[in-house]
């Protein structure tokens, strides 16, 4: 009945394996190298690569979104994080990649272990940034090995029908979404290249040019990037370096206005002109590849390492922004709410499986017109399946959606006002006692968040403990963070806030967070309760000594009444959750069908 467009269910392709690393190796010893080290990686260490750019998928079977390998003359090893250690062992040839899971050893501590005396490592260095590659020559000298840069990379050679290169084409992102000019965020910019004492800017984040420039690509898939490169100099035009090809004349000419467009082939040229003229040059220490500072450090010029300095000013949304993050939500949590209604009718026929779930609320989705894309593949988990909390429904691993279980599904949309990213399990049937009070005390967690109240300059890290203190009063704790950065129609992983054990950047007046706590018990059912929050100006409190900040939430849908335990929510949180319930329900009637209004009006009723 329903199709997704934008999300794909098959299995991946059995890798062979065996012959591909043994090409490798026949490759590496005609290049005099002992080994290679190969990140899951492209040239702007982006989460979402072309096919161009999935080599280490191609060479080990592994499809996961993170992952590095090392392969030596006879040992190969794996290095996945413990998201990816149980999908590794089930995608990857045992025989050939021994998985490393990378908490207990890192490959750096596992080349120095392995590496021979005298040995070569090869390294892309377009593949790691320079910091990376620190780290990994720090480790071949501990083994008396070396670590030498390779390029091309090696399995480009031994890579037949390796995919082309993405053209998607380059759209404007119109003033009315982006809500500040060009020429005005470069004047910011070129305040930052100051700072620095630089005399240019690297521009090696997609996510950063896009933004920049007001321009959305389709080179990846679920966020909106034009793969590209610019220079921005402290005085003069930027030069933007992109295919000709993703350009309409209409696009090139709007870009124009602002920076000069060069095709890719002149970017390293340019950039050795600028190193002979002794310039320092500002790259991002977190997307800049090493072969940006070797070719800048090579012509004689001098690297300035640091943060991103657009990652800032891209996480605080302007007026605009926030009008349009505000628009999505609402459009967005009428077709999630559509997809609830239906899923409430269609759930106890036992028919319905996690991708016929995916389906239906792509389907709605797109019903709004409006949907550029899934804003990352759906997590779509019934019973067991909720507890693997990077779930990725394919073919074989599909799973009808039974009664007495809980049904966990993650999911959100690209629209050019804003990128949504939403959670809600859903009892299937009669959920248990210990589901329901599970599940209120994630609420619990989740509600802390959402009223949270806290003074200018407090960061992610402090307010992660708010999620997690009615769990923990109960021996049990999440093991992800409580909420990461989301851009506007961009990427739905944006810094450079979090909330999490690692946030240490300072929440602003602008940010958009999600605020997902969860609970999952392995082999039986996952809970997690996701809703985006803007962070803004706080409560005018008498006697209060400083300024407050606090969190408008914006996503719109019901979290299931059925699992809560009244019992378990204080006055205060009672208050939030029937207020939050009115206003979904208030907000999304004038939007939805007949059938859909009467089941808001149920799932929204006060449980005060
Ligand atoms: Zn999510
Ligand atoms: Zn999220």
């Amino acid at each position: 009945m329903f199709e997704a467009h934008f999300q794909s269910f098959d299995d991946p392709l059995p890798a062979q394996t065996g012959a591909r690393v043994q090409a490798l190796r026949a490759e590496l010893a005609r290049l005099g190298l002992s080994g290679l080290i190969l990140p899951r990686a492209d040239r702007h260490q982006n989460e979402y690569v072309p096919p161009s750019e999935e080599r280490l998928a191609w060479l080990t079977g592994f499809t996961g979104s993170a992952g590095i390998t090392a392969v030596l003359t006879s040992e190969a090893g794996l290095f996945v994080d413990g998201r990816y250690t149980l999908q590794a062992r089930t995608q990857v040839e045992t025989s050939v990649f021994t998985i490393v899971p990378i908490a207990e050893t890192t490959p750096e501590k596992w080349l120095e272990r392995n590496l021979p005396a005298g040995g070569k490592l090869g390294y892309d260095p377009w593949l790691h940034t320079t910091e990376g590659a620190e780290r990994l020559a720090r480790a071949c000298a501990a083994a008396g090995a070396t670590l030498v840069p390779v390029e091309p990379n090696p399995i480009d050679a031994i890579w037949p029908d390796r995919p082309q290169p993405p053209l998607g084409p380059v759209v404007l992102h119109e003033l009315r979404f982006a809500g500040e000019a060009t020429d005005a965020k470069l004047e910011k910019i070129r305040g930052e290249i100051a700072t620095l004492r630089a005399d240019a800017l690297v521009m090696s984040d997609p996510h950063a040019v896009a933004w920049t420039f007001n321009i959305r690509g389709s080179d990846v898939a679920h966020t909106p990037l034009p793969i590209a490169f610019a220079v921005i100099p402290k005085e003069g035009r930027p030069v933007l370096y992109i295919e000709s090809a993703k350009l309409s004349n209409a696009v090139r000419h709007k870009l124009e206005e602002a920076a000069e467009v060069r095709e890719p082939d002149a970017f390293i040229g340019d950039l050795k002109s600028l190193g002979a003229a002794q310039r320092t040059i500002g790259l991002d220490q977190a997307t800049g590849a090493d072969a940006l500072s070797r070719i800048i450090g090579y012509a004689g010029g001098k690297v300035a390492r640091g943060p991103d300095p657009t990652a800032m000013m891209k996480a605080i949304k302007n007026p605009v922004e926030i009008a349009g993050a505000r628009a999505a939500h609402v459009r967005d949590g009428a077709a999630v709410s559509r997809f609830l209604a239906w899923l409430d009718l269609e759930a106890p026929n036992g028919k319905l499986t996690e991708i016929g779930a995916v389906e239906a609320l792509e389907s709605f989705r797109r019903d709004t017109g409006l949907l550029k894309d899934v804003s990352f593949p759906s997590i779509s988990g019934a019973g067991p399946d909720g507890a693997i909390v990077h779930y990725r429904v394919t073919r074989s691993t599909d799973r009808a959606i039974a009664t007495g279980e809980l049904f966990l599904i993650d999911s959100g949309g690209q629209y050019e006002d804003g990128t949504t990213d939403i959670t809600r399990t859903v009892a299937i049937g009669e959920p248990s006692q210990e589901m329901r009070e599970r599940f209120t005390l994630v609420l619990k967690g989740h509600i802390a968040i959402a009223r949270a109240v806290f003074p200018e300059g407090i960061a992610g890290a402090q307010l992660d403990p708010f999620a997690r203190q009615a769990l923990w009063a109960h021996g049990l704790d999440f093991e992800h963070g409580t909420g990461h950065g989301v851009g506007s129609y961009l990427s739905v992983h944006e810094g450079p806030a979090r909330i999490s054990k690692l946030g240490n950047v300072p929440l602003k007046r602008g940010m958009i967070l999600s605020n997902e706590p969860g609970y999952y018990k392995a082999g039986e059912y996952g809970i997690r309760i996701e809703n985006l929050v803007l962070v803004i100006e706080g409560p005018k409190l008498d006697g209060a000594e400083k300024p407050l900040n606090a969190f408008e939430t914006l996503t719109l849908a019901p979290i299931d009444r059925r699992l809560i335990e009244r019992t378990l929510l204080d006055a205060g949180e009672i208050a939030w959750l029937d207020a939050y319930h009115a206003r979904v329900e208030d907000t999304l009637t004038p939007l939805v069908d007949a059938a859909t209004k009467a089941w808001l009006r149920a799932a929204t009723r006060p449980v005060g």
